[in-house]
């Protein structure tokens, strides 16, 4: 038996490891376009915020016989009847099992003067090269417009301010990241970015964009003209289907799979965001190393099925705590809410059937932890939702952040899917440290929002004398 994987990204890098964990002799072979070993894109805005170097965002790969990378090299055609991949460089592979993990790409917006190929002064932001060529030029720069608010726009644009630029976000529409926050939320964070350095223009439709040698001007719908050193485009992304499209599998939005990640055709896998499973679309790491793990079951010949995680945002910007969890943005239902923009603070609350829906949780609010696990695990929410909404710790919201109070089935590292109960695990057997912990569980490994809660758990397990 063999497989191969198209695309080296986040959810082909992760395949490879789950797979050559359950097997080190199992040939596998990735093949990536981009020509990098595989890394955390995730934090690429740390590296544009200049808080992490680039070795700091490479990802753990399988070591030894096994896998066998190609990269730089993209699969130009799949032969569904002859089983076989065409590639760039001339090459034509047969397989076995095909996993089509290829991602998805930044959308170019029809704005005139935005097309392929790019002017040096603008650049998209989705790959480690796309992060290059940005740095390349922010570094001879002292401001930058940032097309987009929305999550990534204002990762983007956080991390140029915290370079010293001066920067402004322009939004088409009424309010900063719709799709995860209510207008009520973007007015708080509006006026966080502000204290930051970013300047908002909501509601502003670009209708050009012209480059020279002094720099990149905005023309806006309502006659503004706004003028920097350089451009960011972040005004989304869609699944990389192409490929899969071409050769005659069934592609909605994304390339739809089902329970087992298979695509119409029973060889074939999709995983990661070019993946359509029961008519959502990936665009979060979370779902897309839970389906590498399910695939490499599968392939393996162990009963699985794919369950999505449910959807947790969070923005990784230096001086901005956010979280939007499920339907964050609905009203229907049991609806607190509490806004106090002096502080930066905001937060939602939208309980149904007693359960929590969907939450926005803005600002420092030392309730987040035990809200987000109340997302998560569908528990009950206490009779005292003020608690929560307000953040003040006591006997209705408990200090979930503290690793001794953490339940057991707490999930600590949403990217990773990983639960107290597996971190107890790691620790009875036999790992003794942060990096050990890690190891085991891989806790941490993605956005790494859970760093504290991991290091504070260990320590805690540190100072009990019989930790088991
Ligand atoms: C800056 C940034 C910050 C983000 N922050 C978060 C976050 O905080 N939380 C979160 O959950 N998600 C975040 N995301 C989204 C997350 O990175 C994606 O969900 C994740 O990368 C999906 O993994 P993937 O493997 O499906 O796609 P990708 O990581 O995009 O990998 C796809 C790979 O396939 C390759 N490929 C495509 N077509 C071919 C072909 N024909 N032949 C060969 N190779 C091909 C591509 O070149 C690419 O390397 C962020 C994304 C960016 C860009």
């Amino acid at each position: 038996m063999s497989v191969l994987v198209v695309g080296y990204g986040m959810a082909g890098a992760r395949l490879a490891a789950e797979l050559h964990a359950r097997d080190r002799y199992l040939p596998v072979t990735a093949i990536g376009a981009e020509p990098h070993r595989a890394y955390n894109r995730i934090l690429l805005s740390g590296v544009l915020a200049g808080k992490l170097a680039e070795p700091e965002v490479t990802l753990a790969e399988p070591a030894g016989r096994g896998v066998a990378l190609r990269l730089g090299v993209t699969v130009t055609a799949i032969d569904r009847a002859a089983r076989t991949l065409s590639t760039s460089d001339g090459d034509r592979i047969p397989y076995e099992h095909l996993v089509l993990a290829t991602g998805s790409h930044a959308v170019l917006p029809p704005i005139d003067g935005l097309a392929e190929p790019l002017p040096d002064r603008v650049a998209v932001f989705r790959t480690l090269d796309d992060c290059r060529r940005i740095l390349a030029t922010a570094d001879k720069s002292a401001s930058a417009l940032v097309l987009g608010g929305g999550l990534l726009g204002l990762e983007a644009a956080r991390g140029l301010a915290l370079r010293g630029l001066r920067v402004d976000v322009v939004h088409a529409v009424g309010h900063l990241m719709e799709r995860q926050l209510d207008p009520a939320a973007s007015a708080v964070l509006v006026g966080t970015l502000a204290g930051l350095g970013v300047t908002v223009h909501l509601g502003a439709a670009t209708t050009r964009v012209s480059c020279d040698s002094g720099g990149v001007t905005a023309a806006l719908a309502d006659g503004r003209q706004l003028a920097a050193d350089l451009a960011v485009v972040a005004c989304g992304t869609r699944p990389e289907t192409a490929l899969a499209r071409t050769a005659g599998l069934t592609v909605e939005r994304g390339i739809v799979v089902d329970d087992r990640l298979r695509t119409s055709d029973p060889a074939i896998f999709a995983i990661g965001d070019c993946a359509q499973h029961a008519g959502v679309v990936g665009g979060l790491v979370a779902p897309a190393w839970e389906q590498a793990r399910v695939v490499a079951d599968v392939v393996t010949g162990t009963a699985s099925r794919y369950r999505p995680p449910a959807p947790v945002t969070r923005l990784k910007a230096t001086g901005i705590d956010l979280a939007a969890l499920g339907a964050s943005t609905d009203h229907d239902g049991e609806l607190l809410t509490f806004a106090d923009p002096s502080r930066g603070t905001y937060a939602k609350l939208l309980v149904r059937d007693n359960r929590l829906a969907g939450a926005i949780m803005l600002g420092d609010n030392p309730a987040v932890g035990t809200v987000i696990q109340l997302f998560d695990r569908g528990t009950p929410v206490p009779e005292d939702r003020r608690a929560l909404l307000l953040g003040r710790t006591g006997a209705a919201a408990p200090a979930a952040d503290s690793p001794a109070l953490m339940p057991d089935a707490a999930t600590v590292c949403q990217c990773n899917a990983v639960t107290k109960r597996a971190l107890l695990a790691a620790w009875r057997g036999g790992a003794r440290s942060a990096p050990e912990v890690v190891a085991a569980t891989r806790a941490t490994t993605g956005c790494g929002s859970c760093a504290d809660a991991v290091h504070g758990l260990v320590e805690w397990l540190s100072n009990q004398e019989d930790p088991a």
